[in-house]
Protein backbone atom coordinates (compact mmCIF):
# COMPACT_ATOMS: atom_id res chain seq x y z
CA UNK A 1 0.00 0.00 0.00
CA UNK A 2 1.33 3.46 -1.00
CA UNK A 3 1.31 5.64 2.13
CA UNK A 4 -0.84 8.92 1.42
CA UNK A 5 1.71 12.46 1.29
CA UNK A 6 5.05 10.42 0.44
CA UNK A 7 6.48 10.74 -2.02
CA UNK A 8 7.68 8.29 -5.31
CA UNK A 9 8.72 7.84 -8.56
CA UNK A 10 6.27 7.33 -11.13
CA UNK A 11 7.19 6.28 -14.85
CA UNK A 12 3.81 6.62 -16.89
CA UNK A 13 2.70 4.12 -19.15
CA UNK A 14 -0.50 5.47 -20.28
CA UNK A 15 -3.77 7.53 -19.56
CA UNK A 16 -7.52 7.08 -17.97
CA UNK A 17 -10.84 7.81 -19.76
CA UNK A 18 -10.61 11.02 -17.92
CA UNK A 19 -7.08 11.68 -19.31
CA UNK A 20 -5.14 11.34 -16.60
CA UNK A 21 -1.64 10.02 -16.55
CA UNK A 22 -1.06 5.84 -15.12
CA UNK A 23 1.69 4.42 -13.94
CA UNK A 24 2.04 1.60 -11.61
CA UNK A 25 3.92 1.81 -7.84
CA UNK A 26 4.64 -1.13 -6.11
CA UNK A 27 2.20 -2.89 -8.18
CA UNK A 28 -0.38 0.31 -7.48
CA UNK A 29 -2.20 1.81 -9.96
CA UNK A 30 -1.70 5.80 -9.86
CA UNK A 31 -3.50 8.57 -11.56
CA UNK A 32 -1.57 12.18 -11.82
CA UNK A 33 -3.21 14.84 -13.45
CA UNK A 34 -1.10 16.88 -16.43
CA UNK A 35 1.72 14.33 -16.74
CA UNK A 36 2.25 12.57 -20.16
CA UNK A 37 2.54 8.54 -21.29
CA UNK A 38 6.27 8.21 -21.12
CA UNK A 39 7.02 10.70 -18.75
CA UNK A 40 9.00 10.16 -15.29
CA UNK A 41 7.87 12.45 -12.20
CA UNK A 42 8.36 12.61 -8.76
CA UNK A 43 4.78 12.35 -7.37
CA UNK A 44 3.38 13.20 -4.02
CA UNK A 45 0.29 10.68 -3.49
CA UNK A 46 -3.01 12.49 -2.09
CA UNK A 47 -5.23 9.89 -1.86
CA UNK A 48 -5.15 6.10 -1.42
CA UNK A 49 -8.11 3.75 -2.63
CA UNK A 50 -7.88 -0.05 -1.67
CA UNK A 51 -7.74 -0.48 -5.82
CA UNK A 52 -6.59 3.34 -6.68
CA UNK A 53 -3.99 6.15 -5.85
CA UNK A 54 -4.36 9.73 -6.80
CA UNK A 55 -1.17 11.78 -6.88
CA UNK A 56 0.43 15.32 -8.35
CA UNK A 57 3.79 15.45 -9.89
CA UNK A 58 5.83 17.73 -7.39
CA UNK A 59 9.28 17.16 -9.77
CA UNK A 60 9.03 16.31 -13.50
CA UNK A 61 12.17 13.90 -13.80
CA UNK A 62 12.09 13.22 -17.60
CA UNK A 63 9.88 15.41 -19.69
CA UNK A 64 8.18 13.96 -23.34
CA UNK A 65 8.92 15.72 -26.83
CA UNK A 66 4.88 15.87 -26.81
CA UNK A 67 4.31 18.38 -23.92
CA UNK A 68 3.02 21.73 -24.64
CA UNK A 69 2.11 24.64 -22.83
CA UNK A 70 -2.09 24.21 -22.17
CA UNK A 71 -2.06 28.25 -22.98
CA UNK A 72 -5.27 29.06 -21.08
CA UNK A 73 -5.34 30.26 -17.70
CA UNK A 74 -7.51 28.22 -15.96
CA UNK A 75 -6.56 24.89 -17.64
CA UNK A 76 -6.62 21.98 -14.51
CA UNK A 77 -9.67 24.47 -12.81
CA UNK A 78 -12.41 24.86 -15.04
CA UNK A 79 -12.79 21.00 -15.96
CA UNK A 80 -13.65 21.52 -19.30
CA UNK A 81 -10.19 20.32 -20.95
CA UNK A 82 -8.05 17.04 -20.34
CA UNK A 83 -5.25 17.19 -23.01
CA UNK A 84 -4.21 20.49 -23.24
CA UNK A 85 -0.38 19.74 -21.34
CA UNK A 86 0.13 17.38 -24.68
CA UNK A 87 0.40 18.19 -28.54
CA UNK A 88 -2.92 16.80 -30.62
CA UNK A 89 -0.76 14.24 -32.23
CA UNK A 90 -0.68 12.12 -28.57
CA UNK A 91 -3.58 12.85 -27.48
CA UNK A 92 -5.39 11.68 -30.61
CA UNK A 93 -2.87 8.50 -29.91
CA UNK A 94 -4.27 8.10 -26.26
CA UNK A 95 -7.76 8.11 -27.66
CA UNK A 96 -7.32 5.84 -30.24
CA UNK A 97 -5.34 3.43 -27.85
CA UNK A 98 -8.44 3.91 -25.50
CA UNK A 99 -10.76 2.64 -28.28
CA UNK A 100 -9.01 -0.37 -28.73
CA UNK A 101 -7.98 -1.42 -25.31
CA UNK A 102 -11.46 -1.04 -24.34
CA UNK A 103 -12.85 -3.34 -26.97
CA UNK A 104 -9.96 -5.71 -26.52
CA UNK A 105 -10.14 -6.11 -23.42
CA UNK A 106 -13.76 -5.26 -22.45
CA UNK A 107 -15.56 -6.71 -25.74
CA UNK A 108 -13.25 -9.60 -26.33
CA UNK A 109 -11.85 -8.13 -29.76
CA UNK A 110 -9.09 -6.77 -30.87
CA UNK A 111 -9.65 -4.46 -33.84
CA UNK A 112 -6.17 -3.93 -34.59
CA UNK A 113 -5.20 -0.36 -34.29
CA UNK A 114 -7.91 2.30 -34.40
CA UNK A 115 -8.32 4.46 -37.00
CA UNK A 116 -8.81 7.92 -34.96
CA UNK A 117 -10.13 10.97 -37.38
CA UNK A 118 -8.37 13.74 -35.88
CA UNK A 119 -10.20 17.67 -36.19
CA UNK A 120 -8.82 19.95 -38.18
CA UNK A 121 -9.54 22.71 -36.12
CA UNK A 122 -8.83 21.52 -32.23
CA UNK A 123 -9.78 24.68 -31.39
CA UNK A 124 -12.77 27.12 -31.75
CA UNK A 125 -14.88 24.27 -32.61
CA UNK A 126 -17.86 24.58 -30.49
CA UNK A 127 -20.95 25.85 -32.02
CA UNK A 128 -22.29 26.07 -28.35
CA UNK A 129 -21.65 28.07 -25.76
CA UNK A 130 -23.17 27.74 -22.30
CA UNK A 131 -21.52 30.55 -19.88
CA UNK A 132 -22.69 30.59 -15.85
CA UNK A 133 -23.32 33.93 -14.87
CA UNK A 134 -22.58 34.90 -10.79
CA UNK A 135 -21.63 38.00 -8.80
CA UNK A 136 -17.92 37.24 -8.36
CA UNK A 137 -16.29 39.92 -5.70
CA UNK A 138 -19.24 42.25 -5.62
CA UNK A 139 -20.09 42.25 -9.81
CA UNK A 140 -21.38 40.17 -12.20
CA UNK A 141 -19.10 37.70 -14.17
CA UNK A 142 -19.52 34.87 -16.06
CA UNK A 143 -17.45 31.78 -17.12
CA UNK A 144 -17.20 28.33 -16.32
CA UNK A 145 -18.11 26.48 -12.76
CA UNK A 146 -15.24 25.28 -11.13
CA UNK A 147 -15.25 21.21 -11.32
CA UNK A 148 -17.77 19.67 -9.26
CA UNK A 149 -19.17 22.73 -7.88
CA UNK A 150 -20.84 25.93 -8.22
CA UNK A 151 -17.71 28.22 -7.75
CA UNK A 152 -17.76 29.97 -10.88
CA UNK A 153 -14.21 31.02 -12.66
CA UNK A 154 -14.55 34.19 -14.82
CA UNK A 155 -13.16 33.60 -18.41
CA UNK A 156 -12.79 36.03 -21.04
CA UNK A 157 -11.35 34.06 -23.53
CA UNK A 158 -12.20 30.11 -23.83
CA UNK A 159 -10.12 28.01 -26.71
CA UNK A 160 -12.77 25.78 -26.91
CA UNK A 161 -15.57 28.44 -28.41
CA UNK A 162 -15.57 30.96 -30.76
CA UNK A 163 -14.18 34.42 -30.32
CA UNK A 164 -17.73 35.52 -31.66
CA UNK A 165 -19.44 33.65 -28.50
CA UNK A 166 -16.69 34.97 -25.50
CA UNK A 167 -17.17 38.90 -27.02
CA UNK A 168 -20.99 37.84 -26.08
CA UNK A 169 -20.05 36.95 -22.77
CA UNK A 170 -18.25 40.05 -22.53
CA UNK A 171 -20.90 42.57 -24.25
CA UNK A 172 -23.36 41.25 -21.94
CA UNK A 173 -21.39 41.04 -18.42
CA UNK A 174 -20.77 44.59 -19.84
CA UNK A 175 -24.99 45.49 -19.84
CA UNK A 176 -25.38 44.00 -16.57
CA UNK A 177 -22.70 46.38 -14.73
CA UNK A 178 -23.46 49.48 -16.63
CA UNK A 179 -27.00 49.01 -16.38
CA UNK A 180 -27.09 47.42 -12.75
CA UNK A 181 -28.63 43.74 -13.64
CA UNK A 182 -28.00 41.31 -10.69
CA UNK A 183 -26.72 38.01 -11.45
CA UNK A 184 -28.72 35.17 -10.12
CA UNK A 185 -28.02 34.14 -6.25
CA UNK A 186 -28.83 30.80 -6.51
CA UNK A 187 -31.19 30.73 -3.28
CA UNK A 188 -34.09 32.64 -5.70
CA UNK A 189 -32.84 36.07 -5.75
CA UNK A 190 -30.97 38.28 -9.03
CA UNK A 191 -31.74 37.75 -12.77
CA UNK A 192 -29.48 36.58 -15.22
CA UNK A 193 -28.44 32.99 -14.83
CA UNK A 194 -26.68 32.00 -17.65
CA UNK A 195 -25.62 33.15 -21.21
CA UNK A 196 -26.27 30.67 -24.00
CA UNK A 197 -24.76 31.31 -27.35
CA UNK A 198 -25.42 28.83 -30.27
CA UNK A 199 -24.23 29.27 -34.13
CA UNK A 200 -24.79 28.04 -37.25
CA UNK A 201 -20.99 27.75 -38.88
CA UNK A 202 -21.92 26.91 -42.14
CA UNK A 203 -25.10 29.80 -42.11
CA UNK A 204 -22.93 32.33 -40.12
CA UNK A 205 -25.89 32.96 -38.27
CA UNK A 206 -25.69 33.30 -34.07
CA UNK A 207 -28.68 33.32 -31.46
CA UNK A 208 -27.98 34.01 -28.18
CA UNK A 209 -30.29 33.54 -25.25
CA UNK A 210 -30.09 34.91 -21.98
CA UNK A 211 -31.87 32.75 -19.25
CA UNK A 212 -33.25 35.15 -16.49
CA UNK A 213 -35.03 34.41 -13.36
CA UNK A 214 -38.38 35.91 -13.12
CA UNK A 215 -40.71 37.51 -15.60
CA UNK A 216 -38.62 40.45 -17.31
CA UNK A 217 -35.30 41.91 -17.59
CA UNK A 218 -34.68 45.86 -16.81
CA UNK A 219 -33.02 47.57 -19.94
CA UNK A 220 -33.73 44.62 -22.66
CA UNK A 221 -32.82 47.36 -25.17
CA UNK A 222 -29.72 48.56 -24.08
CA UNK A 223 -28.84 44.70 -23.84
CA UNK A 224 -29.90 43.90 -27.91
CA UNK A 225 -28.20 47.36 -28.61
CA UNK A 226 -24.74 46.32 -26.37
CA UNK A 227 -24.88 42.87 -28.17
CA UNK A 228 -25.44 44.01 -31.76
CA UNK A 229 -22.30 46.65 -31.40
CA UNK A 230 -20.20 43.69 -30.11
CA UNK A 231 -20.91 41.35 -32.44
CA UNK A 232 -22.98 42.96 -35.82
CA UNK A 233 -23.98 39.16 -37.11
CA UNK A 234 -25.97 38.20 -34.16
CA UNK A 235 -29.39 37.11 -36.07
CA UNK A 236 -31.71 36.12 -32.76
CA UNK A 237 -31.81 37.41 -29.21
CA UNK A 238 -33.88 35.89 -26.70
CA UNK A 239 -34.88 35.29 -23.34
CA UNK A 240 -35.56 32.54 -21.67
CA UNK A 241 -37.41 32.40 -18.34
CA UNK A 242 -36.58 29.92 -15.59
CA UNK A 243 -37.26 30.68 -11.79
CA UNK A 244 -37.00 27.52 -10.82
CA UNK A 245 -34.44 26.60 -7.64
CA UNK A 246 -32.16 23.96 -8.80
CA UNK A 247 -29.51 22.57 -11.89
CA UNK A 248 -32.13 22.85 -14.63
CA UNK A 249 -30.90 25.72 -16.99
CA UNK A 250 -33.81 26.10 -19.43
CA UNK A 251 -37.17 27.25 -18.70
CA UNK A 252 -40.40 26.65 -20.47
CA UNK A 253 -40.93 30.22 -21.59
CA UNK A 254 -39.29 32.10 -23.94
CA UNK A 255 -39.28 36.36 -25.14
CA UNK A 256 -37.64 36.85 -28.66
CA UNK A 257 -36.24 40.31 -27.88
CA UNK A 258 -34.29 41.02 -31.31
CA UNK A 259 -34.62 39.06 -34.75
CA UNK A 260 -35.65 35.06 -34.92
CA UNK A 261 -35.92 32.76 -32.30
CA UNK A 262 -34.35 30.03 -34.43
CA UNK A 263 -31.25 29.63 -36.78
CA UNK A 264 -30.72 27.45 -39.57
CA UNK A 265 -26.89 25.16 -39.81
CA UNK A 266 -26.39 22.52 -42.72
CA UNK A 267 -24.96 19.17 -41.72
CA UNK A 268 -24.14 16.11 -44.35
CA UNK A 269 -26.51 18.49 -47.06
CA UNK A 270 -29.21 18.94 -45.11
CA UNK A 271 -30.85 22.24 -43.40
CA UNK A 272 -31.67 21.84 -39.85
CA UNK A 273 -33.27 24.76 -37.61
CA UNK A 274 -32.11 24.87 -34.47
CA UNK A 275 -34.04 26.58 -31.11
CA UNK A 276 -32.39 26.89 -27.80
CA UNK A 277 -33.73 23.98 -26.80
CA UNK A 278 -32.83 21.68 -29.79
CA UNK A 279 -30.09 19.11 -29.29
CA UNK A 280 -27.26 19.72 -32.24
CA UNK A 281 -23.54 18.07 -32.11
CA UNK A 282 -21.27 20.99 -30.76
CA UNK A 283 -18.92 20.36 -33.30
CA UNK A 284 -20.43 20.13 -36.49
CA UNK A 285 -17.75 19.30 -38.43
CA UNK A 286 -16.63 16.38 -36.70
CA UNK A 287 -20.16 15.32 -36.47
CA UNK A 288 -20.14 15.43 -40.63
CA UNK A 289 -17.19 13.09 -40.29
CA UNK A 290 -18.79 10.47 -37.96
CA UNK A 291 -22.11 10.56 -39.34
CA UNK A 292 -19.94 9.92 -42.64
CA UNK A 293 -18.81 6.78 -41.33
CA UNK A 294 -22.12 5.77 -40.14
CA UNK A 295 -23.65 5.77 -43.37
CA UNK A 296 -20.07 3.84 -45.07
CA UNK A 297 -20.82 1.34 -42.12
CA UNK A 298 -24.39 0.91 -43.03
CA UNK A 299 -23.98 -0.05 -47.13
CA UNK A 300 -26.98 1.31 -48.33
CA UNK A 301 -27.67 0.52 -51.78
CA UNK A 302 -31.15 2.26 -51.85
CA UNK A 303 -33.23 -0.78 -51.11
CA UNK A 304 -32.90 -1.24 -47.58
CA UNK A 305 -35.33 -0.39 -44.44
CA UNK A 306 -33.44 1.60 -41.70
CA UNK A 307 -34.02 1.73 -37.97
CA UNK A 308 -32.23 4.35 -36.33
CA UNK A 309 -32.62 4.26 -32.54
CA UNK A 310 -31.76 6.83 -30.29
CA UNK A 311 -31.86 9.34 -33.17
CA UNK A 312 -32.36 12.87 -31.20
CA UNK A 313 -33.66 15.20 -34.16
CA UNK A 314 -32.84 13.15 -36.45
CA UNK A 315 -29.54 13.87 -37.94
CA UNK A 316 -28.20 10.42 -38.64
CA UNK A 317 -31.74 9.14 -39.63
CA UNK A 318 -32.48 11.88 -42.47
CA UNK A 319 -28.83 11.78 -43.64
CA UNK A 320 -28.97 8.26 -44.35
CA UNK A 321 -33.08 8.27 -46.06
CA UNK A 322 -31.83 9.43 -49.72
CA UNK A 323 -29.42 6.09 -49.93
CA UNK A 324 -32.25 3.74 -48.50
CA UNK A 325 -35.84 3.02 -48.96
CA UNK A 326 -37.39 4.13 -45.79
CA UNK A 327 -36.22 5.33 -42.55
CA UNK A 328 -37.42 4.95 -39.05
CA UNK A 329 -36.12 7.10 -36.37
CA UNK A 330 -37.14 6.36 -32.45
CA UNK A 331 -35.82 8.98 -29.75
CA UNK A 332 -37.25 9.51 -26.13
CA UNK A 333 -37.90 13.15 -25.92
CA UNK A 334 -40.97 13.94 -27.91
CA UNK A 335 -39.47 17.90 -28.61
CA UNK A 336 -36.31 16.14 -30.30
CA UNK A 337 -39.24 14.04 -32.86
CA UNK A 338 -40.77 17.06 -33.35
CA UNK A 339 -37.92 18.72 -34.54
CA UNK A 340 -36.97 15.88 -36.63
CA UNK A 341 -40.40 15.75 -38.44
CA UNK A 342 -39.79 19.29 -39.26
CA UNK A 343 -35.92 18.98 -40.42
CA UNK A 344 -37.58 15.96 -43.03
CA UNK A 345 -40.27 18.11 -44.08
CA UNK A 346 -38.08 21.50 -44.90
CA UNK A 347 -35.39 18.81 -46.29
CA UNK A 348 -37.85 17.58 -49.03
CA UNK A 349 -37.58 14.17 -47.26
CA UNK A 350 -40.88 12.00 -47.72
CA UNK A 351 -39.38 7.66 -47.00
CA UNK A 352 -38.33 8.76 -43.44
CA UNK A 353 -41.07 8.49 -40.29
CA UNK A 354 -40.44 9.57 -36.50
CA UNK A 355 -41.49 7.65 -33.34
CA UNK A 356 -41.21 9.16 -30.04
CA UNK A 357 -40.63 6.17 -27.76
CA UNK A 358 -37.96 4.41 -25.60
CA UNK A 359 -35.73 2.39 -27.55
CA UNK A 360 -36.25 -0.35 -25.20
CA UNK A 361 -39.71 -0.76 -25.59
CA UNK A 362 -39.99 0.26 -29.78
CA UNK A 363 -37.35 -2.19 -30.35
CA UNK A 364 -39.41 -5.29 -28.74
CA UNK A 365 -42.48 -3.62 -30.86
CA UNK A 366 -41.24 -3.60 -33.92
CA UNK A 367 -39.42 -7.31 -33.26
CA UNK A 368 -43.18 -8.43 -31.64
CA UNK A 369 -44.57 -7.11 -34.79
CA UNK A 370 -42.46 -8.98 -37.07
CA UNK A 371 -40.00 -5.84 -38.40
CA UNK A 372 -37.19 -6.68 -40.52
CA UNK A 373 -35.36 -3.77 -40.94
CA UNK A 374 -31.77 -4.39 -42.85
CA UNK A 375 -29.70 -2.21 -40.88
CA UNK A 376 -30.19 -1.09 -37.92
CA UNK A 377 -28.30 2.20 -36.44
CA UNK A 378 -28.23 2.62 -32.50
CA UNK A 379 -26.24 6.47 -30.99
CA UNK A 380 -27.08 5.77 -27.38
CA UNK A 381 -26.09 8.04 -24.51
CA UNK A 382 -22.65 6.70 -22.56
CA UNK A 383 -24.90 4.28 -20.57
CA UNK A 384 -25.01 2.25 -24.14
CA UNK A 385 -28.15 -0.73 -24.91
CA UNK A 386 -29.88 -2.35 -22.60
CA UNK A 387 -29.73 -5.70 -22.66
CA UNK A 388 -33.02 -6.12 -23.67
CA UNK A 389 -32.47 -3.63 -26.70
CA UNK A 390 -29.74 -6.03 -28.12
CA UNK A 391 -31.63 -9.17 -27.87
CA UNK A 392 -34.59 -7.28 -29.51
CA UNK A 393 -32.16 -6.03 -32.39
CA UNK A 394 -30.54 -9.22 -32.84
CA UNK A 395 -33.99 -10.37 -33.02
CA UNK A 396 -34.73 -8.53 -35.73
CA UNK A 397 -32.08 -10.16 -37.81
CA UNK A 398 -30.89 -7.24 -39.79
CA UNK A 399 -28.07 -7.57 -41.79
CA UNK A 400 -25.76 -5.05 -40.21
CA UNK A 401 -25.95 -3.45 -37.00
CA UNK A 402 -24.32 0.47 -36.87
CA UNK A 403 -23.27 1.13 -33.07
CA UNK A 404 -22.19 5.28 -32.94
CA UNK A 405 -20.90 5.08 -29.77
CA UNK A 406 -19.74 8.03 -27.22
CA UNK A 407 -18.50 5.72 -24.60
CA UNK A 408 -15.75 2.81 -25.42
CA UNK A 409 -16.25 1.08 -22.18
CA UNK A 410 -20.59 0.46 -22.54
CA UNK A 411 -19.52 -0.13 -26.44
CA UNK A 412 -17.44 -2.91 -25.97
CA UNK A 413 -19.30 -4.29 -23.29
CA UNK A 414 -22.35 -4.11 -25.75
CA UNK A 415 -20.04 -5.50 -28.54
CA UNK A 416 -19.72 -8.77 -26.87
CA UNK A 417 -23.52 -8.97 -25.93
CA UNK A 418 -23.90 -8.61 -30.23
CA UNK A 419 -21.29 -11.15 -30.51
CA UNK A 420 -22.64 -13.74 -28.39
CA UNK A 421 -25.81 -13.38 -30.24
CA UNK A 422 -24.73 -13.89 -33.63
CA UNK A 423 -23.46 -10.77 -35.07
CA UNK A 424 -19.42 -10.16 -35.90
CA UNK A 425 -17.97 -6.09 -35.10
CA UNK A 426 -16.11 -6.42 -38.38
CA UNK A 427 -14.21 -2.56 -37.81
CA UNK A 428 -13.52 0.42 -35.21
CA UNK A 429 -13.21 3.60 -36.61
CA UNK A 430 -12.94 6.77 -33.77
CA UNK A 431 -13.69 10.47 -34.24
CA UNK A 432 -12.09 12.95 -32.42
CA UNK A 433 -15.93 15.37 -31.57
CA UNK A 434 -14.38 16.91 -28.30
CA UNK A 435 -10.70 18.05 -29.21
CA UNK A 436 -8.76 18.81 -26.17
CA UNK A 437 -11.52 17.04 -23.95
CA UNK A 438 -11.56 13.36 -22.75
CA UNK A 439 -14.38 12.39 -24.56
CA UNK A 440 -14.01 10.15 -27.96
CA UNK A 441 -16.62 8.66 -30.58
CA UNK A 442 -16.48 5.31 -32.00
CA UNK A 443 -17.76 4.02 -34.93
CA UNK A 444 -18.28 0.32 -34.94
CA UNK A 445 -20.09 -2.03 -37.58
CA UNK A 446 -21.46 -5.55 -37.19
CA UNK A 447 -22.75 -8.04 -39.49
CA UNK A 448 -25.03 -11.15 -39.00
CA UNK A 449 -22.68 -14.08 -39.36
CA UNK A 450 -24.32 -17.39 -40.51
CA UNK A 451 -24.27 -19.00 -37.31
CA UNK A 452 -26.94 -16.32 -36.18
CA UNK A 453 -29.64 -17.39 -38.88
N1 LIG B 1 -28.24 10.46 -33.09
C1 LIG B 1 -28.50 11.76 -32.57
C2 LIG B 1 -28.62 11.85 -31.05
C3 LIG B 1 -27.66 11.03 -30.24
S1 LIG B 1 -27.60 11.46 -28.53
C4 LIG B 1 -27.48 12.74 -33.06
O1 LIG B 1 -26.34 12.38 -33.33
O2 LIG B 1 -27.80 13.92 -33.18
C5 LIG B 1 -28.54 10.17 -27.80
C6 LIG B 1 -30.03 10.37 -27.88
O3 LIG B 1 -30.65 9.28 -27.23
C7 LIG B 1 -30.53 11.62 -27.19
O4 LIG B 1 -31.26 12.38 -28.12
C8 LIG B 1 -31.43 11.09 -26.06
O5 LIG B 1 -32.56 11.91 -25.83
C9 LIG B 1 -31.85 9.74 -26.60
N2 LIG B 1 -32.24 8.75 -25.59
C10 LIG B 1 -31.74 8.57 -24.36
N3 LIG B 1 -32.30 7.51 -23.77
C11 LIG B 1 -33.20 6.99 -24.66
C12 LIG B 1 -34.09 5.88 -24.63
N4 LIG B 1 -34.16 5.09 -23.57
N5 LIG B 1 -34.83 5.64 -25.72
C13 LIG B 1 -34.74 6.43 -26.82
N6 LIG B 1 -33.91 7.49 -26.90
C14 LIG B 1 -33.16 7.78 -25.83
Amino acid sequence: MLNKNEVYIADFTGYTSEGLAVAHIEGQAVFVPNALKGEQAQVKILRVTPTIAYGKVETLLKSSPNRTDPGCAVYGKCGGCAFRHMDYAEELRAKSERVRDALTRIGGWDPGEVKIHGAAQPDGYRNKALYPVAEVDGQPDAGFFRQRSHDLIPITRCRLQSEQADTIRGAVIQWMRECHVPAYDDHGGGCVRHIFVRSGFQTGEILVCIVVNGKSVPASDRLTAYLRAAVPEITGVVLCFNSRMGNAIMGDKFKTIYGSDTIDDVLCGLRFRLSPRSFYQVNRDQAETLYGLAIDAADLHGTETVLDLYCGTGTITLAMASRAKTVVGVELIASAIADAKENARENGIDNASFFCADASAAAQKFRADGSRPDVVTVDPPRKGLAPEVVDAIAAMQPARVVYVSCDPATLARDVKRFTALGYAPQSAEAVDLFPRCAHVETVVQLIKTAAGD
